[in-house]
C-alpha cells in the first residue's frame, strides 16, 4: 500500500466527507437513502393526518351542526300540527298532542342549548339568543293558550294560538332559518379550505417524493460511480502491466479496497518487471565470464550509438584437451582469462580514443569470443591485434599449472563496402577468416574480399559438383600410414582432388566444407567408397592387410540408410569389411550424438573398423567417446605441428595417447612433417604416422610406383 502511494504519479485529492472505503460508501449511500425514505414516508404520513383530522372534524362538527339546525327548522315546523289537532281535540284526546308538543319543545330546547355549548362566533350567538327569547315568547304563549283550552274557550285559544303562538314559531323558524344559512355558508368555507388544503398536500407529498427520488438517483451514481471509477483505473493499469509496460503504477484512487488491490499490483508488477531483467540478463549474459552472449551481440537490448565496422573472433586452441588433461577449472580459468583479458584490452583502447566507444565483447561458446567495435581505419584495428597479443603473451596460472594461451583470431570489417556489413556477416566472415588463420598457423587473418568472392565461387563450384561425379573430375589420391613401431605401412587415407576442366586443380579445403553445407558431400562419399573398394580389391593379392580409410561426412552420418549403404557396396565389391576404415571427425558427431550413436553401431557391425578423426579439436567428452564403437583415434595435426619444441603440446599428446590406449584404441599422429616430430611422437607412445614425413598423397604412377615397392 505504502508502495503504491509512493509510486503514484498524480494522488487523488481525499475528501474528508466521502469515506475511503467502498463497503462505508455504500452504507453511507444506502442509510441515506433510507433516511430519506422515512423522511419521505413520515412526510406522507403527517399529511393524511391532517387530512384524516380535517375530515373527521367536518363529519363531527360542522356537518352535525349543520343536521341539528336543519332538524330545528323541522321540529319548530312540526309543533304547528299537534298545535292545530290541540284546538279541535275532545278533553281526553288532548293528552298524545300534548305529549308530542312536549317532546318537540324539549328537543328544540335540546338542539338550542346545544348549540350554545357549541359557539362558533358572534353572529351565532346573537342568532341563538334571538332564538332563545323566541322560543321564550312561544312559551309563555303556548301557556296562556293552553290555559284557554283547558278553560273551554276554544276561540281565545285559536286567538291565541294565532296571534301569539304562530308569530312566536315563525320568529323561531326566521331565526332557525339564519342559523341554517350560517351553517351552509360554514360548511362551503370548510369544504373549499378542505379542498386547497387537499391540493396543498398532494403538491408536497409530490414534490418531496421526486426530490427524494432526484436525490437517491444522485446518491446511487455517485456511490456507483466512486466504485467503477476506481475499478476502471485498476482495470487499465493492470492491462497496461499485462502488455509489459512495467513502469506504469496504478495510481492511488482514494479508495480503499481498489488501493490495496493496485498496491498489491504494483508489487506485483515490480517483481515481474524484476524477474524478466534477471531472465534477460539471463538470456543475454554468459554464466562462465559476466560478458554478453551470442544474443547480446546480434541483438543488441539497448540501442547502440556507434554502429561496428569491425569483429574480430577469437578462439582459444587445444581448450578441449586442456579440460581433459588439467581439468575443467583450468580450462574454466583459461577462459575467464581469455574473456578478461580481451574485455580490458577493448575498455582500455576505447577509453583512450583508439577506437569508438562501447566495444562490445561477447563470449559465443567454449572458447570463442568476438568483439564488435568501431575502427576509423584497417591500421587501428591492426593495432589492437598487437595489443591483444600483447595482453595474452602472458602465462596462465591455475591450480599449479602454467598454462599458455594460444589464440587464434580472424578479423572482418566493413572494408570499402558503401553500406556498413550487418554484425551477423561480420561474425560470419569473422568466421572465415579465423578458419584461414588456423589453417595457415599465422595466428590471426583478416577476412578479405577475396575471400568473400572465393565464396560465391565456391557456392558456384559446387553446382559443379554433381558433374564432376558423373563425368569421373574426380580423383581418388591415397597418404600412406606407417607403423611407428616396425615402420611398416598399415594401409592409406583416401583424400579427394578435383581436376576441373576450366579451373583446373581444386583442393579439397576449397569444396568440401560448402559441398558438405550443401549436401552434395554424399555423391563424393559414395564416389571415394566405390573407388577405395576398388583399390582394395586390386590390393587383395599382393598386399591383404592394408587398409584404405574414407572421410564420413556429417551429411553422410544424418542419412539412416547410409550403413546399408555401405553394407551394399562391401557385398558388391567381395572386400572384407576390416579393410575398410571411415573416418569420422569428433565435431560430425557432435552435431547430433544420439543419431550418430546409434549410426556407428550399424557400421560397426558390419565389420568396419571406426576411426575419430581430427581428434582435439571438437568438444565432445571423454565420456561421451567411451559409448563409441571406435578403434582409431587420429590426432590433429595442429597438436603435431613443432610438438618437439612445444612442451605443452607434448603433454597433451602424452595424456591423449595415454587415453586412447586406456580405450584400446590404435592412437595416429597426422601432418608429421620431420624427423624431429616423429621421434617426439614415437617417444609419447603414438602407434601410427601420417604425414608429408612419410609420404605425400600419392596418385597414378607415383601410388603406383610406391605400391610395387612394398615388401610382399
Ligand atoms: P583430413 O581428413 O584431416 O585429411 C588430412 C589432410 O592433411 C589432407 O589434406 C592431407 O593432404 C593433409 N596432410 C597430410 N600429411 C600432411 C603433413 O605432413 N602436413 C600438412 N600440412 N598436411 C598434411 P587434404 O587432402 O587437402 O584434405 C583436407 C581435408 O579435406 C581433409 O582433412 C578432410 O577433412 C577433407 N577431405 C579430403 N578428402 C575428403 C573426402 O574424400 N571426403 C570428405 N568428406 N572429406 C575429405
Ligand atoms: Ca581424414
Ligand atoms: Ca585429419
Amino acid at each position: 500500500m505504502s508502495d503504491a502511494v509512493a509510486f503514484n504519479p498524480h494522488p487523488v485529492p481525499k475528501s474528508r466527507l466521502w469515506p475511503q472505503g467502498i463497503g462505508r460508501r455504500l452504507a453511507l449511500g444506502f442509510g441515506a437513502l433510507v433516511a430519506l425514505m422515512l423522511l419521505a414516508l413520515s412526510q406522507v404520513g403527517l399529511q393524511l393526518r391532517v387530512v384524516s383530522d380535517i375530515t373527521q372534524r367536518f363529519a363531527t362538527g360542522d356537518m352535525q351542526r349543520l343536521l341539528r339546525v336543519q332538524s330545528l327548522g323541522i321540529q319548530i315546523e312540526g309543533v304547528g300540527t299537534p298545535l292545530a289537532r290541540l284546538m279541535s281535540a275532545s278533553r281526553k284526546n288532548r293528552v298524545p298532542e300534548y305529549t308530542e308538543i312536549d317532546a318537540r319543545n324539549r328537543r328544540i330546547d335540546n338542539i338550542i342549548e346545544s348549540l350554545f355549548n357549541d359557539l362558533k362566533d358572534v353572529g351565532q350567538e346573537e342568532t341563538l339568543r334571538r332564538l332563545k327569547d323566541s322560543r321564550a315568547n312561544y312559551q309563555t304563549a303556548f301557556i296562556a293558550t293552553v290555559d284557554e283550552v283547558e278553560a273551554g274557550d276554544m276561540t281565545a285559544a285559536i286567538q291565541a294560538l294565532n296571534e301569539r303562538i304562530n308569530p312566536a314559531l315563525n320568529a323561531m323558524l326566521q331565526e332557525s332559518n339564519n342559523l341554517l344559512q350560517r351553517e351552509r355558508e360554514r360548511v362551503e368555507t370548510q369544504l373549499d379550505d378542505a379542498q386547497t388544503l387537499f391540493r396543498k398536500v398532494t403538491l408536497w407529498v409530490g414534490g418531496l417524493s421526486l426530490l427524494v427520488v432526484g436525490f437517491a438517483s444522485w446518491l446511487a451514481w455517485r456511490t456507483t460511480g466512486s466504485v467503477v471509477i476506481p475499478l476502471r483505473a485498476l482495470e487499465s493499469a493492470a492491462r497496461e502491466i499485462a502488455q509489459g509496460n512495467y513502469a506504469s503504477r496504478v495510481p492511488t484512487t482514494g479508495t480503499t479496497e481498489v488501493d490495496r488491490v493496485g498496491g498489491a499490483l504494483n508489487t506485483m508488477a515490480a517483481t515481474v518487471a524484476e524477474r524478466e531483467q534477471q531472465i534477460v540478463r539471463l538470456a543475454y549474459e554468459d554464466a562462465l565470464t559476466g560478458l554478453p552472449n551470442r544474443t547480446a551481440l546480434l541483438k543488441p537490448l539497448h540501442p547502440v550509438h556507434v554502429v561496428p565496422n569491425t569483429v574480430a573472433l577469437l578462439d582459444l586452441a587445444r581448450l578441449k584437451v586442456v579440460n581433459e588433461t588439467l581439468g575443467y577449472t583450468t580450462g574454466d580459468t583459461l577462459i575467464q582469462q581469455l574473456g578478461q583479458r580481451t574485455a580490458a584490452v577493448f575498455m582500455a583502447a576505447s577509453a583512450g580514443g583508439q577506437i569508438g566507444p562501447e566495444p562490445l565483447v561477447a563470449r559465443l561458446s567454449g572458447g570463442t569470443f568476438a568483439v564488435a567495435f568501431f575502427a576509423s581505419s584497417r591500421d587501428d584495428a591492426q593495432a589492437m591485434h598487437s595489443a591483444l597479443k600483447a595482453a595474452m603473451a602472458q602465462v596462465v596460472h591455475c591450480s599449479g599449472h602454467n598454462v599458455d594461451m594460444d589464440v587464434s583470431i580472424g578479423y572482418a570489417d566493413s572494408g570499402s563496402a558503401d553500406v556498413s556489413l550487418s554484425v551477423d556477416t561480420l561474425l560470419r566472415n569473422a568466421e572465415v577468416a579465423l578458419h584461414t588463420a588456423k589453417r595457415t598457423a599465422q595466428g590471426h587473418a583478416w577476412h578479405s574480399e577475396a575471400q568473400e568472392a572465393a565464396r560465391l565461387d565456391h557456392l558456384s563450384l559446387v553446382t559443379d559438383l554433381r558433374l564432376a561425379v558423373a563425368e569421373s573430375q574426380l580423383q581418388m589420391w591415397l597418404q600412406p600410414k606407417f607403423s611407428l613401431r616396425t615402420g611398416m605401412a598399415v594401409g592409406a587415407e583416401a583424400l579427394v582432388r578435383w581436376q576441373h576442366p576450366t579451373r583446373g586443380f581444386i583442393s579439397p579445403a576449397e569444396f568440401v566444407p560448402f559441398a558438405e553445407q550443401t549436401g552434395y558431400i554424399t555423391l563424393v562419399t559414395d564416389w571415394m567408397l566405390r573407388e577405395a573398394l576398388r583399390t582394395l580389391a586390386q590390393w587383395t593379392q599382393r598386399q591383404p592387410h592394408l587398409t584404405i580409410a574414407v572421410n564420413v561426412s556429417t551429411r553422410d552420418l544424418q542419412d539412416a540408410g547410409f550403413a546399408d549403404h555401405v553394407g551394399q557396396l562391401l557385398q558388391e565389391s567381395g572386400v572384407q569389411p576390416a579393410r575398410l576404415r571411415l573416418e569420422i571427425t569428433e565435431s560430425g558427431l557432435m552435431e547430433d550424438p544420439h543419431r550418430s550413436i546409434a549410426l556407428l553401431h550399424s557400421l560397426r557391425a558390419l565389420g568396419t573398423p571406426l576411426s575419430i578423426d581430427d581428434f582435439g579439436t571438437g568438444y565432445s567428452s571423454l565420456a561421451y567417446l567411451q559409448k563409441l564403437p571406435v578403434s582409431e583415434l587420429k590426432i590433429d595435426r595442429a597438436f603435431i605441428d613443432k610438438i618437439d619444441s612445444a612442451p605443452g603440446s607434448q603433454k597433451l599428446v602424452k595424456a591423449m595417447t595415454e587415453m586412447g590406449h586406456g580405450m584400446d584404441l590404435l592412437v595416429t599422429a597426422e601432418g608429421v612433417e620431420t624427423e624431429a616430430e616423429r621421434a617426439t611422437i614415437t617417444a609419447l607412445g603414438c602407434d601410427v604416422m601420417q604425414g608429408y614425413l612419410a609420404s605425400k598423397p600419392l596418385y597414378g604412377a607415383a601410388l603406383q610406383k610406391w605400391f610395387e615397392a612394398l615388401p610382399p
